[in-house]
């Protein structure tokens, strides 16, 4: 049976394509990938890629949530959230006081909380049934299962969405964005937050970029596609922000250690894992790492102010 498929750009619908990225070996899978992009449009995209039927088997349960998130003990993960979200945070604020807020992938429901105790109108959904039920059990947030094509959500109705690490993953994220649109009320809020594929690191690390993250990762957008896709949807007052400084900086100290390290590529302990403390590096190893971790921070630190930051937040309103 064959699982996999050869996407049309979702973005203009056109099938013709050059190959950008190819034969990445992910630090996960096993496998061969490829990224092109669209001869007519220039978004890039993972192709070929699994099929919808089987993309659950590259969701396996070492997900970023269960290494965060354990049994209750909500504290640190709850502390290392106010510092992932705080230029989001500062986004919707900014902008909004209260409101109806839709989070699209939503997991664990912790973004979610903390706008649940401010008196927002929290509603989310998520694929994971198992971090849907962690957010029922642990922070009393009731989110619903599913694809976002699923649901029939009311138009006009809400104040704020949100897309965190998520646009990515979809099959249909532009269709997904002018659906998004239709939903906001007038002067809504849409926030994605997500890689930047036209960042340093992704020039400078091609296939071993840690953001890829394929084949999860269905599309890769540079800020001026997606730009422009938020502008067609409807969007207006479109910005970009990237400074998320913590993001930057982890995903090129990951994307070094993907370089350099071949137990890493070849995903026996998955790129999530936290450097082990006690494993008793050489001490040329021990520099190399030391390196690694300046070169980062000095990197992150420029490439936010020039547009080129690893990640990017970007969002629009109705
Ligand atoms: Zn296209």
């Amino acid at each position: 049976m064959n699982n996999w498929e050869n996407p049309v750009c979702d973005y203009c619908k056109n099938k013709e394509f050059r190959i950008e990225i190819d034969n990445i070996t992910s630090w996960e899978y096993k496998g061969i990938f490829r990224i092109v992009k669209c001869a007519k449009c220039g978004l890039a995209y993972t192709n070929p890629r699994p099929k919808l039927s089987q993309i659950g088997e590259y969701y396996k349960d070492e997900s970023y949530w269960k290494n965060m998130f354990s049994n209750g003990k909500n504290e640190d993960a709850l502390r290392t959230r106010d510092i992932d979200y705080k230029e989001i945070d500062e986004v919707i604020k900014s902008n909004k006081d209260t409101g109806r807020i839709l989070d699209v992938g939503a997991g664990t429901g912790d973004f979610l909380l903390r706008y649940k105790k401010d008196g927002w109108k929290v509603e989310g959904i998520d694929l994971d049934i198992k971090a849907i039920k962690y957010a029922k059990k642990y922070f009393d947030i009731e989110l619903k299962q599913g694809d976002f094509f699923d649901f029939d959500f009311k138009q006009n109705s809400y104040d704020v969405v949100v897309l965190n690490n998520a646009l990515e993953h979809l099959y249909y994220p532009v269709e997904a964005i002018n659906k998004i649109y239709k939903i906001l009320k007038k002067e809504g809020l849409l926030i994605v937050n997500l890689p930047n594929y036209n960042s340093f690191g992704r020039h400078i690390f091609k296939g071993n970029w840690m953001a890829l993250q394929i084949p999860r990762h269905l599309y890769h957008f540079s800020p001026k596609i997606l730009s422009k896709i938020f502008k067609i949807a409807g969007f207006r007052k479109i910005r970009v922000q990237y400074n998320y400084f913590s993001q930057n900086y982890y995903i090129l100290f990951q994307s070094f250690r993907y370089l350099m390290s071949p137990k890493f590529k070849k995903g026996e302990k998955g790129g999530m894992a936290k450097l082990d403390k006690s494993q008793n590096l050489s001490f040329k190893k021990e520099i190399g790492k030391l390196l690694f971790k300046i070169v980062s921070f000095g990197l992150a630190l420029i490439e936010q102010n020039l547009g080129r930051g690893e990640n990017m937040i970007i969002y629009g309103k109705k």
